[in-house]
């Protein structure tokens, strides 16, 4: 029997083998949970499908959290399938790059309300879909950084966006408190991935963790998926509304 057997749940936010997404999946598969997948558009679909397909996934459905109706079929969908379902992993975020690269305070406004929509908006808009189809102890998760409570070099806009997205939790945490769903955010280290693509320096980030963090090294994606499992099986029943550090200790000793 592992963690999550007999646990059903979707995943947000899989591009390449190197998501974070992935990391969540594979260790959630490790210990018995279903899984269901969404992937951005089509050309993700591509290397998405594979990956789902090797986990067994019993749903694979397009979602651009950026459009209610995509969110509400997929909600559909998993209703259909499964009637209704234990976790849901949020691990989708977005920003213009040109909005990293220019100094913080010319940072577009169409360029801060997508970010804001794609990284922490959908946070809310995914879980009032869930809302009615989650069990009772069931468990919501989402990604954040280290630049949400600190003006981390280069991460902008999306450190404001993380902020909002942390909040959101505490508040999501605290409404959803009463029907027993918890709502928890996990803050990683650097990792690269295609996201973290768009952070100028983000080599700098990975040399700040290999010299300074207690570790001396970064995280990696299979240590934030046994985190998630955590936070979305039952050994986490006491915990929601919380960001939760998983940064080789770096957050202890590096002030800025
Ligand atoms: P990733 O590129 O693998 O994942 C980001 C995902 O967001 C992709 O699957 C992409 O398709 C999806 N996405 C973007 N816009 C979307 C939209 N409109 N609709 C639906 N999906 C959309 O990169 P990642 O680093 O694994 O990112 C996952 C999460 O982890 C993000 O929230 C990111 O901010 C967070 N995070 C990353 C790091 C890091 O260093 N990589 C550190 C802390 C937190």
């Amino acid at each position: 029997m592992g963690l999550m057997t007999g646990k059903r749940g979707i995943i947000f936010g899989v591009a390449n083998e190197m998501s974070i997404a992935w990391g969540i999946a594979q260790q959630l598969k490790e210990q018995g949970a279903t899984l269901a997948f969404t992937y951005l558009n089509d050309s993700m679909e591509k290397r998405v499908r594979p990956l789902a397909e090797s986990l067994d996934a019993e749903l694979i459905l397009p979602c651009d959290v950026s459009n209610d109706d995509e969110i509400e079929a997929v909600f559909k969908a998993v209703e259909a399938q499964w009637g209704k379902l234990d976790f849901v992993v949020h691990a989708v975020a977005f920003a213009d790059r040109a909005d990293l690269k220019r100094p913080f305070s010319e940072t577009s406004r169409a360029g801060f309300a997508l970010a804001m929509d794609i990284s922490a908006y959908s946070l809310v808009a995914v879980t009032c879909y869930a809302k009615p189809l989650l069990n009772e102890g069931g468990s919501i998760i989402t990604l954040s950084y280290l630049g949400a409570d600190r003006a981390v070099p280069n991460y902008n806009v999306m450190g404001v966006a993380k902020a909002a997205l942390e909040s959101s939790v505490r508040y999501l945490a605290a409404e959803l408190g009463e029907q027993g769903i918890r709502v928890n955010a996990i803050s990683a280290g650097p990792i690269r991935t295609l996201a973290a693509s768009g952070i100028a320096n983000f080599r700098k980030k990975i040399k700040l963790m290999d010299d300074y963090a207690p570790l001396r090294r970064t995280v990696t994606q299979e240590e934030v998926g046994k985190t998630a499992v955590y936070f979305l099986s039952d050994l986490s029943s006491g915990v929601t509304g919380e960001v939760h550090l998983v940064d080789a200790g770096f957050n202890i000793v590096v002030s800025a």
